[in-house]
């Protein structure tokens, strides 16, 4: 565990990065409540309004991040699931993973043809001495326990943004950076008007204080056949301590698995961060590994801590959340960011 006097020295961050700016994004008062969720994108609006009904019932964080996530793989035309955009050799392929109050966590990755990736993730977690499972393994064990093997087509809008990237066919992933005109690289404009952001990463706190934490997600756009990201890599791309908090990640993966990006924001946060400045010590790492790169690539992270604060940095503009904390409180806030 990182102790506060070590934690001023971490990378080449020190306590003034912290001290200066809007660390909640748009004067966000980021209050200590529960029960909460809190998850990424505008896709986080619908999901936490179900995630929501079990947490104000007295349910339980786990099933409230499960049944959250839910939402977005059933909306056939969202950010993820089996309607997003596919791999390059045009295959949708999921990754999700799951982790409960108990340090318990299942995912898996590679797997096609599953509508609830995030579903199979928990049954890993629960009826398997294994926390992943991968690619044809996962459908196997999805399938005897009930899962339905679906059809591998391509939904409308994916099959639409798969034929016109086929154009060119260029080999160059590139994840959730919108430019101030409000287009995107990657993500791709809904035939609904809504923009596919490619992954869903929810994280609740309970009546009991209790955290749990979810994500899932297609992956990058085009991706390489076989490319997995930090969605379902424990401590990478979701993480959860419930002593301390909890974290979940978006955006170019690959940099966050660099850091073991979700450990590092919780394992802040343990050092005495709120989990804005983690968030934001975290993403400040990745700017600093990557150099003048970083101005091309997009990573977000949110945190919640067992207080029920939470905060929220990206590496650029355009990254928003989602948070609920009552009937009529779910609101999409613009997240903070470094990159100006
Ligand atoms: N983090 C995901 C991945 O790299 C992508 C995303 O968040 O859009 O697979």
């Amino acid at each position: 565990m990182l102790h506060r006097r070590n934690f001023l020295k971490f990378g080449s961050i020190g306590a003034g990065t912290f001290l200066s700016g809007n660390l909640f994004g748009k004067g966000y008062p980021a209050p200590g409540k529960k029960p909460l969720v809190i998850a990424t994108w505008d896709a986080g609006i619908n999901a936490n309004k179900n995630a929501w009904k079990v947490l104000r019932s007295g349910g339980r964080s786990l099933d409230a991040v499960e049944q959250g996530v839910m939402t977005t793989e059933s909306e056939i035309s969202c950010c993820v699931g089996l309607g997003a955009n596919p791999d390059r050799d045009g295959h949708v392929t999921l990754d999700a993973s799951i982790m409960d109050e108990h340090g318990n966590c299942g995912s898996v990755a590679f797997l096609e043809r599953i509508k609830h990736p995030i579903s199979v993730a928990r049954m890993v977690m629960e009826k398997t001495p294994h926390v992943m499972l991968v690619g044809e393994g996962a459908q196997q064990f999805a399938l005897s326990q009930g899962f339905e093997l679906e059809s591998g087509k391509l939904s409308g809008d994916a099959q639409q943004a798969y034929d016109e990237w086929l154009k060119k066919s260029e080999y160059k992933p590139k994840v959730n950076i919108e430019n101030t005109n409000g287009t995107a690289f990657a993500p791709r404009k809904l035939s609904n008007g809504a923009w596919n952001h490619d992954t869903i990463g929810m994280l609740a706190i309970d009546a009991n204080g209790n955290l749990s934490g979810s994500c899932t997600t297609s992956g990058m756009a085009f991706k390489m056949r076989g490319r997995v990201g930090d969605s379902p890599i424990i401590g990478s791309g979701l993480y959860v301590d419930n002593e301390i908090g909890a974290a979940v990640s978006t955006g170019l993966g690959e940099e966050v698995i660099k850091i073991c990006g979700c450990h590092l924001v919780v394992q802040l946060m343990a050092a005495g961060m709120s989990p804005a400045e983690a968030c934001k010590a975290a993403i400040a790492k990745i700017i600093s590994r990557n150099g003048a790169k970083a101005k091309d690539l997009q990573v977000a992270f949110i945190a919640l801590n067992k207080k029920g604060e939470f905060g929220t940095h990206a590496v650029q503009k355009g990254f928003n959340y989602a948070v609920c904390y009552s009937d009529d409180k779910n609101e999409l806030i613009d997240s903070a960011y470094t990159m100006k």
